[in-house]
């Protein structure tokens, strides 16, 4: 089990670097010439908000995909190789035309990235790489989204230009939709290019406008708890989810939930489909938590926003029905310990059926925390969990 005090992970980004270009330096001989770093991202609330045209509250973590990298071998056509020291593979992609999608793998984000700078024009040089990062790999901290923002990080450096950041982060939403096949909104990737320190994003998935919260209390932390399971219906899922929002949305005579009211919703309560009722109750109810717990933040009222939080577990447990057993026993166990014991809040953060619960903490009791979640979660279930606490973070930047 990894759970870093807050103020630990700052050298943890630095460890990551120093190993990914000692890496560079054995896999291709030379010592990297560039090096850049992209986080991951969690989600505070706002949960299957983005993809109705809502509101979501992420920030970027103090976990990093770092990408060290150096000119490659002059040759026809130019071509990148690019190692991931984290899966012990490497793979090789031409740049002379932009690559297509196929059977998805780890270099598929990286290919879709490469595809997109070429896409708009540009001439990439023959390059080497390697990718290291201390974000867990499939955990719903976006190391996907970390991969593509880095990979688009890392061509501006060898470009020595820079997209509009905007611009960048629908890149690398592209790369993920065409090369991955992953649906997403764009919360990923924008957290990932926009991240902050003591910064919260709220960000309107409409309008795409972004709000700065500041997070600057030291005494409050962001704990994350990972539940390490995945259930195996969660692809499905997800697209069910979005026909029943958009079969919601028609019904309220609406494109989308974000236009439609608590109001309308009451008023149609009848007619509609129970399923649909309830998940777009789900939708408009989250959005407003959404806001509100910006506001609450910003106040450092941390008891509301952690009320908001749990509000937001329930109506994804019973209205969306996204949660599963492990992620409402971490969520009930934070609950038992209550502010007393240091915890403001918790819920499941992600998709859903699996993955980790976002909770604010007291910076001090951390420790007594995790134990206690390690302890209670680790006898309920069988499963250990991962827990690490983080401070929001800088976004993508060059290191090298
Ligand atoms: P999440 O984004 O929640 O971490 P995803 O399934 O969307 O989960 O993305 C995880 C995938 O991203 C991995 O299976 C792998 O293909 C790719 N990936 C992420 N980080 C790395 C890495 N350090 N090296 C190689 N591939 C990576
Ligand atoms: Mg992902």
């Amino acid at each position: 089990m990894a759970s870093n005090p807050a103020s630990s992970n700052a050298p943890l980004l630095a460890a990551t670097q120093q190993q990914a270009e000692r890496h560079y330096l054995q896999a291709f001989g030379q010592p990297a010439q560039w090096c850049v770093a992209a986080p991951g991202r969690v989600n505070l609330i706002g949960e299957h908000t983005d993809y109705n045209d809502g509101f979501v509250l992420p920030m970027a973590i103090e976990r990093y995909v770092v990408i060290a990298a150096g000119p490659g071998k002059v040759g026809h056509p130019p071509a990148a190789t690019i190692r991931s020291v984290d899966l012990q593979e490497s793979f090789t992609v031409p740049l002379n035309q932009p690559p297509q999608p196929g059977n998805v793998a780890w270099s598929s984000y990286l290919a879709g990235v490469i595809a997109g700078f070429l896409d708009r024009g540009e001439a990439l040089p023959a390059f080497n790489a390697v990718v290291h990062s201390s974000v867990p790999l499939g955990g719903g901290l976006s190391s996907s989204a970390a991969l593509e923002v880095a990979t688009a990080t890392l061509l501006e450096s060898i470009l020595a230009t820079s997209l509009d950041p905007s611009a960048k982060a629908l890149l690398c939403q592209q790369a993920e939709h065409r090369f991955a096949n992953v649906p997403c909104g764009i919360m990923d990737q924008f957290s990932s290019v926009f991240g902050q320190a003591d910064v919260l994003m709220l960000l309107d998935c409409r309008s795409r406008h972004l709000q700065p919260i500041p997070f600057t209390s030291p005494a409050v932390t962001v704990l994350i708890v990972n539940s390490n399971v995945r259930h195996e219906l969660t692809g499905g899922e997800y697209a069910a989810r979005r026909r029943q929002c958009e079969a919601a949305a028609q019904a309220l005579g609406s494109a989308s939930l974000r236009d439609t009211t608590a109001t309308m919703l009451a008023a149609s309560s009848r007619q509609m489909d129970e399923v649909a009722y309830r998940r777009a109750r789900h939708v408009l109810t989250e959005n407003e938590r959404t806001l509100q717990a910006a506001e609450a933040i910003r106040m450092q009222d941390w008891p509301t926003a952690g009320k908001l939080m749990y509000a937001s577990h329930a109506s994804l447990r019973d209205d969306f029905e996204v949660s599963c057993d492990e992620l409402d026993c971490l969520v009930a166990i934070a609950e038992q310990i209550g502010i007393a014991g240091g915890v403001f809040g918790a819920r499941m953060t992600g998709g859903g059926f699996g993955g980790c619960v976002v909770s604010l903490v007291n910076t001090d009791a951390v420790a007594a925390i995790t134990e206690t979640i390690y302890t209670h979660y680790t006898a309920q279930t069988g499963i250990e969990p991962t827990t690490f606490a983080t401070r929001p973070a800088r976004g993508s930047h060059v290191l090298r």
